[in-house]
């Protein structure tokens, strides 16, 4: 079976170029010049004017399943995966039952590999049921096919606990992501303490309850030498401290979300809670230090965290709704419209960030490249027609984005996985 996608510009070894790309059965078999191949194809893609670009590459998503499967499903959130380019993710696992035993964790590869239609990596716990201080078995997650340890969704307290979860992620070779939260400087707060959340009257928790537990880890991992990884870093402190530790040779990556990167606190009004995601959003200092970080390397990769809830889920309320936004769908569409055409990113930067950077930097072999020899995992998409993010056009259970109704570019015509399509654009 052989593919061929023609006429496209093709993002390959860091550069946009001219090229076709010829797919035979699941593998990208030759790259070549607008026209170079000629043959009778099974299946010919013409990407005139469109961006031909390796799957997307997510290392931070939440599918809810099992556990909340009225939120999503591995089904529904690979689905919105491929729907948003994306053709690798990274499952975290505060699932219940959580991945925090080999035995577990086999079962989550088994059903992602299963039921996904997309390459889902699984995330196994630090701590059993993601709590407490009981580490789980490294060695034996990590062989049963997990590809890093987190415990996203809280922070681990301690730092005797954090200090032995490094030393052994380390030892078992496993990439440690954190959700730096520390629970004491919270102080009920629904949003950050900041000139906003006086105005809006909301209790504010300081954004030192996370930059403070970054500080504490750096030094941990430079003790350990752990591959530490900070899930959806959000202060101006802990890009200033990542940078520092980074010079001081620690192995330290960290990744942004896209809403960290493009809303601040000044966009809350406090009956929208589509605007409220843990970490909460942060000031316009903040932001610029996120974008800030993006352009010098110290953000090493954007991480959507892809979270799912229902409307019921998501009241009016500020203090009682849920944490969190969907994000794969939304992603590059909103990135590419509100940081490469305004010129703050150039393009190919923004695609490192979300291809190569997060393949390689978590040993995602198969991922991140689009290369003769690499599988055909594969996202085009429309730079040059704006369209409206619709609803209606979600492929996951989750609406809950407060991106909805922007008018954008870079809608996402059609994803490949391993040569297959799994998302095609419906046309008008
Ligand atoms: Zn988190």
């Amino acid at each position: 079976m052989q593919t061929l996608i023609q006429n496209g510009t093709v993002y390959t070894n860091g550069q946009l170029i001219p090229a076709d790309v010829l797919i035979t059965d699941q593998t990208i078999s030759a790259i070549g010049a607008h026209g170079a191949f000629h043959g009778n194809y099974d299946h010919v893609i013409d990407a005139t004017n469109q961006l031909v670009t390796p799957g997307l590459v997510d290392v931070h998503v939440h599918y809810r399943d099992p556990g909340q499967t009225q939120k999503e499903t591995i089904k529904t959130g690979s689905k919105a995966a491929a729907h948003g380019g994306f053709t690798t993710v990274g499952a975290m696992p505060n699932l219940d039952p959580a991945p925090d035993t080999p035995e577990r964790v086999a079962n989550m590869v088994k059903r992602n590999q299963n039921e996904g239609v997309v390459h889902i990596e699984q995330f196994a716990t630090i701590t059993t049921g993601r709590k407490g201080d009981e580490l789980v078995d490294f060695a034996g997650v990590k062989k049963a096919g997990a590809f890093a340890v987190s415990n996203d969704g809280s922070g681990v307290q301690t730092a005797g606990t954090m200090y032995q979860a490094m030393a052994g992620a380390a030892k078992a070779g496993l990439p440690l992501a954190a959700h730096v939260e520390d629970n004491s400087l919270l102080f009920g707060g629904v949003m950050t303490e900041s000139d906003r959340s006086k105005e809006l009257g909301l209790p504010g928790a300081p954004s030192v309850s996370e930059s403070s537990q970054v500080a504490r880890d750096l030094v941990l991992a430079k003790a350990t030498g752990v591959h530490y990884h900070i899930c959806h870093v959000s202060t101006k402190e802990s890009i200033a401290m990542v940078r520092f530790a980074k010079q001081q040779g620690v192995h330290v990556t960290c990744e942004a979300s896209p809403h960290h990167l493009l809303l601040s606190v000044n966009d809350i009004n406090g009956k929208d809670t589509n605007y409220k995601m843990n970490p909460p959003l942060r000031t316009e200092a903040d932001r610029q230090a996120l974008i800030d970080g993006l352009k010098d390397g110290t953000v090493d990769m954007i991480a959507t965290d892809h979270a799912p809830h229902t409307v019921e889920d998501k009241p009016a309320d500020f203090t009682k709704a849920a944490n969190g936004i969907t994000g794969s769908e939304t992603a590059f569409c909103e990135l590419y419209t509100k940081l490469v055409k305004t010129g703050i990113i150039s393009l190919t930067k923004l695609l490192d960030l979300m291809t190569a950077k997060p393949a390689d930097l978590f040993n995602l072999h198969n991922a991140g490249h689009l290369e003769p020899g690499k599988p055909a995992d594969i996202a085009i998409f429309d730079l040059n027609n704006a369209t409206t993010i619709q609803e209606a056009d979600y492929e996951s259970k989750g609406i809950n984005t407060p991106f909805t109704g922007d008018r954008v570019f870079g809608a996402t015509v059609m994803t490949l996985v391993d040569g297959q399509v799994v998302y095609q654009r419906k046309e008008d």
